[in-house]
């Protein structure tokens, strides 16, 4: 059987918001909800489809590989690792998917509990000059607020939840789990303990909405790839009134179109004329704070040969400290020669020797020495 992909079992767009993929979940889990569908095998194939999806969409990481590779993210061995993992018993799946997804509510008191919000990820790519200086990045975060349309209750203007009739409005359930009965977060209700029968049109039931804030996040000279920045209490609001979660910047640093960076250390490769190469001179050479820096080199540099310009790489995060820039020599092969350059170079190569070419005169006798040894 082919998988369908995640995004469609859930009914959403492959942009929607952890608060729609949440909004999304809901609605879907509690319509294949077996409770609801006593003995209908084909909702019960529909809810475990629906639960692993979200359990992949709803975590920033998962969500990136599935985007990048599909389900092969998660197949054995796949680029993801961990998967979801679908071996286990159903009935074991579904308390873990609950008491994930409405885990908090019950730890802290059951129905009505205060819910802390969900954490945010938000991916910033800046480039390595942004890295290099430092930057304050204004950045829009979708996140999830109190639905104003129905107040946060989740229910239609002028209409009301009625209560649960599975745990009569507990917002908690007992089930036997081998020898012991546990409290546990009520399926049908997902321990609001009532029932919306008409959803507000707004928030479609969730109580929540999805929301741009303006944000401004500092970030500092010298960051690293892959580097994260937390917001405290900048993510998700909270349930009833709970403490809303945290954001968490995921930053990127662009590939440099002459720069690669090692750490705190720059290199770059730097074209340099034969003649200047032979003569010796300066020249000016790149350099990330725009300011080209004037490099001296020896006569008689070769091809490949690293220049260090002390203090020019990038800016040790939290410290006073600054890398190097590594500028490899490359020596160009003059090419489009006029008739007079031509003149030059060749009477140029009548006065040449083994003293001006050491390498190549090298080189040549030792391949002499290989063929004649063959030879002989
Ligand atoms: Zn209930
Ligand atoms: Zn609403």
């Amino acid at each position: 059987m082919t998988k369908r992909c995640y995004y469609e079992v859930l009914e959403v767009e492959r942009t929607a918001s952890d608060g729609d993929l949440k909004v999304a979940f809901r609605k879907l889990a509690m319509k294949w909800h077996p409770d609801k569908n006593p003995g209908d095998a084909a909702a019960e194939v529909r809810f475990k489809e629906v639960a692993e999806a979200y359990e992949v969409l709803k975590d920033g990481q998962k969500r990136a590989a599935y985007d990048r590779f599909g389900h092969a993210a998660f197949e054995q061995g796949g680029v993801g690792g961990g998967g979801p993992g679908f071996g286990a018993d159903f009935s074991d799946f579904m308390t873990d998917i609950f008491d994930n997804f409405f885990g908090d509510s019950r730890a802290r008191g059951g129905r009505q509990g205060r819910n802390r919000g969900s954490d945010v990820r938000y991916n910033l790519e800046i480039t390595l000059e942004e890295a290099f200086a430092g930057k304050t990045a204004a950045i829009r975060v979708p996140t999830a607020v109190r639905c104003d349309s129905c107040e946060g209750s989740g229910a239609k203007a002028g209409s009301r939840a009625r209560t649960c009739g599975t745990c009569g409005g507990a917002g908690q359930v007992r089930a036997a789990q081998g020898f012991f009965a546990i409290q546990r977060t009520c399926p049908t209700c997902g321990g609001r303990g009532e029932i919306i029968d008409n959803p507000c049109d707004v928030c479609h039931g969730a109580g929540r909405v999805t929301r741009e804030r303006n944000l401004s996040v500092n970030v500092p000279a010298g960051v690293e790839d892959g580097t994260r920045i937390r917001l405290s209490g900048e993510g998700e609001a909270g349930g009833n009134g709970g403490p809303a979660g945290d954001l968490y910047i995921f930053l990127a640093i662009k590939p440099h179109a002459i720069f690669q960076r090692d750490g705190a250390d720059l290199f770059c490769r730097a074209p340099v004329s034969m003649t200047l190469a032979a003569l010796g001179g300066e020249f000016e050479a790149p350099t990330l704070d725009g300011e080209p820096a004037k490099v001296s080199i020896p006569a008689g540099t070769q091809t490949g040969r690293q220049l260090r310009l002390k203090g020019k790489g990038m800016p040790v995060l939290r410290s006073r400290n600054v890398g190097d820039l590594y500028i490899q020599v490359v020596v160009e092969t003059p090419q489009n020669l006029s008739r007079r350059q031509r003149e030059l170079l060749q009477e140029f190569e009548r006065e040449s020797s083994g003293e001006t070419h050491p390498e190549s005169a090298g080189f040549l006798s030792r391949v002499k020495e290989l063929f004649g040894g063959l030879g002989g």
